[in-house]
């Protein structure tokens, strides 16, 4: 077993980290040795990694002061002088922490000038956002802020790269090592902020949507059909209703690419203007539940506007979904979701969903930008930067929403084939090291044509 020796101060999340890395990710057994040493040291058979660490001795004096932040511009490193053969996005890579030497070989091993696991945690943990006061109207940490958008590296899941690096060393000492194996994965997901159109339910609002239709729209065929919805739905027929439709295009097309489709739903209003208009009690929703449980997808939680940074507002919510969910004969193994509008705050929101006895979230993509916000496209216990604890929450990161590539103020890339390309970019390099593309699309987000087209292409696992 390899024995990995670190030095004494901030026992918590060096072992955190350590864990996430070793064990979730490449799951090889290890054993911990406190010492006075000053760098990471990896043991076995005679043979030593030593690796920089130089966040954690940065930020034991400063933990979360902008003094334990790394300076712009990063170092880059180009790893493929030094090592042959390592699966990486690109040749050169960012040094968020580290030496500035990378690679030495000496007698019995080799050193690393890279700072792999305290890179690995400022990225996993969300340590920055913590520290940074930024934030936009929605009161959400802006891709801008990040040190991931500033240094151009939010398109690289660059703790996979990372990891790669630190793989391909111990795999040159010690060539029997056997990682665990993984393979690629589609988590389609849809918040349901609108199963239908809110106007069947306000005649005022309604006719705002056919001027729509008529105007911005530019669809008579449109508003004729919103116009029977309004009569329809009040006999309980929904089937003029464009956004309550494509719940079942949806599980129809998924179910051909082989995908399972994750329907998070509100459960509970805390900012009535933000959270939908309808109620998890309502028959038509319970029927949509039931159905979506039927065919064999996953219901879990949209937490409404203001839980991000309110606990017992969460648990109300969590309890709620799962109450309709016994109550309608839903059993899941696990129950996730995401915050409506992606507003997070970290650690609180980590804290809350682990309160709330939830499984797992899903919502740490950044809203005006889509990409790696937390390094990685694998799935990820999580960590309390303030109190420094783990929690038994697992973070399974968005990589995109579709309005961050598609709308205006976004990214702005429309829906042809600019868009398409950025949507594939990032799926391709989370198929690239064996992890999760995972996609949010509302099911309000899928009524033209072009949209629909898009979807169809993306979902599709090649
Ligand atoms: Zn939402």
């Amino acid at each position: 077993m390899l024995k990995i020796t670190i030095p004494s101060n901030l026992n918590s999340p060096r072992q955190y980290i350590l864990n996430v890395l070793l064990t979730e990710f490449l799951g090889i057994p290890f054993t911990t040795e406190i010492k006075n040493v000053n760098t990471i040291q990896i043991s076995y058979e005679n043979k030593t990694l030593t690796i920089a660490d130089t966040f954690f001795q940065q930020a034991a004096n400063h933990w979360l002061q902008p003094e334990s932040l790394p300076p712009l511009p990063l170092a880059q490193w180009n790893v493929s002088e030094d090592i042959a053969d390592v699966n990486l996005v690109e040749n050169s890579i960012p040094v968020i922490f580290g030496d500035e030497v990378y690679l030495i070989s000496h007698d019995n091993g080799l050193h690393l000038g890279l700072d792999i696991f305290g890179s690995a945690f400022f990225m996993l943990s969300r340590y920055e956002e913590a520290v940074k006061s930024e934030r936009d109207i929605h009161d959400r940490f802006p891709a801008s802020a990040s040190l991931a958008y500033q240094a151009g590296f939010l398109h690289r899941p660059i703790v996979n790269e990372y990891l790669e690096i630190l793989w391909v060393c111990m795999k040159q000492l010690w060539p029997s090592l056997k990682r665990k194996p993984r393979e690629f994965q589609m988590k389609v997901s849809c918040d349901v902020d609108h199963p239908y159109q809110c106007g069947i339910k306000n005649p005022l609002r309604q006719v705002k949507h056919i001027a729509g239709d008529l105007i911005i729209r530019k669809s008579p065929k449109r508003a004729i059909k919103s116009v029977i919805n309004y009569f329809a739905s009040k006999r309980g027929n929904y089937s003029y209703d464009p956004y309550y439709t494509r719940f079942e295009w949806m599980m129809d097309v998924n179910e051909k690419a082989g995908n399972k489709v994750a329907f998070y739903f509100i459960a509970g209003h805390s900012e009535p203007a933000m959270d939908g208009c309808y109620s998890l009690d309502e028959p038509v929703i319970r029927k949509l539940m039931r159905r979506i449980h039927d065919r064999g997808h996953e219901i879990g939680l949209h937490a409404s506007y203001n839980t991000y940074n309110d606990k017992d507002q969460l648990c109300r919510e969590a309890d709620n979904l799962r109450r309709i969910m016994k109550e309608e004969g839903i059993q899941q193994e696990i129950l996730g979701g995401r915050q409506h509008y992606l507003r997070w705050e970290t650690p609180t929101t980590f804290r809350n969903w682990d309160v709330a006895g939830l499984d797992y979230d899903t919502t740490l993509s950044f809203a005006d930008h889509a990409g790696f916000r937390c390094g990685t496209c694998y799935e990820y216990p999580v960590y309390d930067v303030v109190n420094q604890q783990p929690l038994k929450l697992r973070e399974r990161p968005l990589i995109a929403m579709e309005g961050s590539v598609i709308y205006k103020c976004y990214m702005g890339l429309g829906t042809g084939e600019k868009a398409f390309e950025a949507f594939q970019q990032m799926k391709a390099y989370c198929q690239q090291f064996n992890g999760n593309f995972t996609l949010l699309w509302h099911n309000d987000c899928l009524i033209d044509q072009a949209v629909q087209k898009l979807y169809e292409a993306l979902i599709n696992r090649l």
